[in-house]
């Protein structure tokens, strides 16, 4: 069996069984080459807009003796795969704007897909904007950290295929008094997170808010009014973040 990462074993765990799927940004289609080994997929497009990933994904195809159910593409995006051609699509190892850019330049291929499985490096919060603007659901939100790294995974099916909405997905909720998580917040923290947050998510934005902090004091250095200005909003949204740490920390306890 082929040895993958944590990570791609958890995004291919969402895959339901029996897909057709597309990876986009494929690299070396070590996701698809599982799913396919796993006997968990009837067939999949790996795209890559990179020759020497397209490359390395082929190859590993053709050492795999799976030409018959991967096929692997050249392209940019969605360009690569038909509308009513694969149930999933999953988009992993990008920024959440690369991902979110790549949805929206192929809004016309989604059509007929189930469920979208999605890993954003950084940027989740754009990513779960795209999905609400474009009337897709949230239905889970995963975390893992391996190699020191921490890595979400979202995964989302279109709104005529589910009785959640996102109404209710991003209410507003007030943890005690005085302390709410708006739809701004929980763009940002993850509303599944927000709710059952784990110990690898406190580390996250422990972390976050080491980097933040980081920020604000190179911005602290500047008399500019503007860099006087996004220190303040910046500050605003340390204490907003560390504020429902605490708040949930509290509840684990
Ligand atoms: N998906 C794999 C994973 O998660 O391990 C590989 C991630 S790798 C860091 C990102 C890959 O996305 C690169 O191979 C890059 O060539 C590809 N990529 C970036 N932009 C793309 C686009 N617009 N369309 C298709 N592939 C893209």
């Amino acid at each position: 069996m082929l040895k993958i990462s944590k990570r791609l074993e958890m995004i291919a765990g969402q895959v339901p069984s029996g897909s057709r799927m597309a990876d986009i940004g494929s690299d070396h289609a070590l996701l698809p080459t599982f799913l396919a080994l796993q006997g968990k997929i009837t067939k999949a497009v790996a795209g890559e807009v990179n020759p020497g990933p397209f490359q390395a994904a082929a190859k590993q195809v053709k050492e795999a003796q799976l030409q018959d159910r991967i096929e692997v593409r050249l392209g940019d995006g969605l360009a690569v795969i038909s509308p009513d051609e694969v149930d999933v699509i999953t988009i992993a190892g990008m920024g959440g704007a690369l991902i979110a850019s790549i949805l929206e330049a192929g809004k016309a291929k989604l059509s007929g897909v189930g469920t979208l499985v999605l890993q954003p490096n950084v940027g989740e919060s754009i990513v779960r904007s795209w999905l609400i603007d474009n009337d897709w659901i949230l239905t889970g939100e995963q975390i893992l950290e391996e190699d020191h790294k921490i890595y979400e995974i979202l995964t989302a099916v279109p709104k005529a295929q589910t009785e959640l909405d996102n109404e209710m997905i991003y209410r507003r909720r007030e943890l005690v008094e005085h302390v709410a998580l708006d739809r701004e917040l929980l763009l940002k923290l993850g509303p599944y997170f927000i709710d059952r947050p784990d110990e690898v998510w406190f580390r996250k934005w422990s972390l976050e808010l080491d980097k933040l902090d980081k920020i604000r004091r190179q911005m602290a250095m500047s008399d500019l009014d503007e860099a006087k200005r996004k220190r303040q909003e910046l500050e605003e949204e340390m204490r907003q973040i560390r504020e429902v740490l605490a708040c949930l920390q509290k509840d684990r306890r």
